[in-house]
């Protein structure tokens, strides 16, 4: 029994935590799937954009965490501009992104990149995606 209660209340603070750094109602949510139906990255992610919120809603942190999406998002705001009950997904999405840097945890390692790969980026790209990806 206790251990339920100290779940559930990591689940709602982790809930909490998003919703505070969205400024987002997660729970208008339904799933209708249109942000995951415009979403140009969806073909590369591991979970949908629509399946992202209903893990928040969930409070399934360690899912998300596990997940490769939110990284994946390019910030492009389609999902945004479709979706019907007016979430910003892609504020929602950084705010997952955060919560996990916040952590000084890095989803890239620039000091494990390859040498070949650092050569044929673009200086500006990796400045973009180190500032993204990296805490
Ligand atoms: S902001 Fe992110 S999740 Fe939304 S459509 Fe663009 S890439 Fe997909
Ligand atoms: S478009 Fe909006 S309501 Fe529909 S699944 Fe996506 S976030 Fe939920």
């Amino acid at each position: 029994m206790r251990v339920e209660l100290s779940s559930k209340k990591l689940q709602s603070e982790f809930v909490k935590k998003v919703t505070e750094l969205s400024g987002q109602k997660l729970n208008l949510c339904y799933q209708c799937g249109k942000c995951s139906a415009g979403c140009p990255m969806s073909d590369a992610m591991d979970i949908l954009p629509n399946q992202v919120m209903r893990l928040v809603q969930l409070g399934l942190e360690e899912d998300i965490g596990g997940s490769k999406a939110v990284w994946l998002c390019a910030s492009c705001l389609t999902c945004t501009a479709r979706c019907p009950k007016g979430i910003d997904l892609a504020r929602v999405m950084e705010a997952l992104r955060l919560l996990t840097l916040r952590k000084n945890k890095n989803y890239v390692e620039p000091s494990k990149l390859p040498r070949e790969t650092i050569a044929a980026l673009p200086q500006i790209a990796l400045v973009s995606g180190f500032r993204k990806l990296t805490s």
